[in-house]
């Protein structure tokens, strides 16, 4: 079986931005794993040579109902329980927000290696504009615009280094 790479992040952070820019629309490879929707969000990818399987954890399942925090925790770990490595990815236009902080801790607590991502960063004349993120004490906030393909290969290189 190939690693895995899991996309975590509170929703609107652009998680499925992310998985479709890396994996390029390439075909399911599960689509029938019970507790998962069907939407695709196992998808093969490769960078480098090096083969993975990416997860956008935005579309695993989890009770509608419960509070939105709940269902970000829940994705999460999920995530943590299958992932060789995770993209913990937050907004660099919001900042960071309660959900994030939350995600943060429950990661510090794992040994599961994390690369904090900090998308929407369109403008990189500026360095300051990710240095907020360091706070969530999981190390370098890498910047990276998903929508716009920016410096998504440096991210791709630091993923492959920890495969
Ligand atoms: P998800 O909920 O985490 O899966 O987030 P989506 O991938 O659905 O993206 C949420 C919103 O952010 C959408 O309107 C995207 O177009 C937007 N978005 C995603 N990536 C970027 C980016 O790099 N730059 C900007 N400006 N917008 C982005
Ligand atoms: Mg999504």
């Amino acid at each position: 079986p190939k690693p895995i790479v899991a996309i975590i992040g509170r929703p609107n952070v652009g998680k499925s931005t992310l998985f479709n820019r890396i994996t390029g629309g390439r075909v399911a490879i599960v689509e029938d794993t019970p507790g998962v929707t069907r939407d695709r969000l196992y998808r093969d990818a490769e960078w480098c040579g090096r083969q993975f399987t990416l997860v956008d954890t935005g579309g695993i399942a989890t009770h509608q109902d419960d509070p939105l925090v709940a269902r970000v925790r829940s994705q999460a770990e999920q995530a943590l329980k299958e992932a060789d490595v995770i993209i913990f990815l937050v907004d660099s236009r919001t900042g960071i927000t309660a959900d994030d902080e939350e995600i943060a801790a429950l990661l510090r607590r794992s040994d599961r290696p994390v690369i904090l991502v900090a998308n929407k960063v369109e403008d990189f004349s500026d360095p300051t504009v990710t240095h907020e993120f360091y706070r969530l004490g999981l190390g370098d906030p890498v910047p990276i615009s998903a929508a716009h393909g920016l410096n998504t290969g440096d991210l791709l290189d630091r993923v492959v280094e920890l495969l």
